[in-house]
């Protein structure tokens, strides 16, 4: 199958260049497993991206926040995948539930993103999640899977992205999905690949869970079969996300 485990940092709109630099010397002096067993990937602040590219050690890569939905030009504010691919940024996540509730972002308009940024020679981090009353009306899987199929009907080349399952529930709430809440979706959202992609991509493309992870309940996370890593919000500003990183030597002696 061969899905390197995968541990984002999504460090949100947090942190000053003196926070940033600390968090980034504590992630430069870890000891942790090698790149062929887990793939690491931080994700500060636009304003931060150059500063962290350049502090960071080299076998650990950074990613955007988000990024513009077509070509740059006259649009105040956003940032460009143009941009991020001329500062050598080669993620961005995209689709993360903050910016999916507080600014209306549709599935479609993410699936359009996640198309163009790969388009322009970026790896994805695309999100997907139900809130809590999808959960409760028993509508989880439909929704994550009109989420993935918004990006599906846009995108060719899967080995360009990676899907963050991140219930809203779960996410900053300190709710996090059981181990057996989280493989179900990561299951069906596997099938949902296979039925609808293919079985190559299916087997190949890493579904990580996203949601008050944390240096605890990660190694019971990571023990899950169809769980290839995790999106960390909070706990990736912590000393933890070490641990959290770690967990990859479970699948390891799996
Ligand atoms: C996130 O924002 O992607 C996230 C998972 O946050 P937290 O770990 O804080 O729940």
């Amino acid at each position: 199958m061969g899905r390197t485990f995968f541990v984002g940092g999504n460090w949100k709109c947090n942190g000053t260049s003196e926070e940033v630099k600390k968090i980034v010397s504590t992630l430069n002096a870890a000891q942790v497993p090698s790149q062929d067993v887990v793939e690491v990937v931080v994700s500060p602040p636009f304003v931060f991206l150059p500063l962290v590219k350049n502090e960071l050690r080299p076998d650990f890569h950074v990613a955007a926040q988000n990024c513009w939905v077509k070509k740059g030009g006259a649009f105040t504010g956003e940032v460009s995948a143009e941009m991020l691919v001329n500062l050598s940024i080669p993620w961005v996540i995209l689709g993360h539930s903050e910016r999916r509730a507080i600014l209306g972002e549709s599935n479609e308009f993410v699936g359009d993103k996640v198309a163009y940024a790969i388009s322009q020679g970026l790896k994805v981090i695309a999100c997907v999640g139900e809130t809590l009353e999808q959960r409760e009306s028993g509508s989880t899987i439909d929704v994550v899977a009109a989420q993935t199929k918004a990006i599906a009907d846009k995108v060719t080349d899967w080995s360009k992205v990676v899907i963050a399952y991140e219930p809203v529930w779960a996410i900053g709430t300190g709710k996090v999905a059981s181990p057996a809440q989280a493989q179900e979706v990561h299951a069906e959202l596997r099938k949902w690949l296979q039925a609808n992609v293919s079985a190559e991509v299916a087997a190949s493309t890493r579904i990580i869970y996203g949601g008050s992870v944390n240096g605890a309940n990660c190694k019971e996370l990571a023990g899950q079969p169809d769980i290839d890593g995790f999106l960390v919000g909070g706990a990736s500003l912590k000393p933890e996300f070490i641990d959290i990183i770690k967990a990859a030597e479970v699948k390891k002696s799996a």
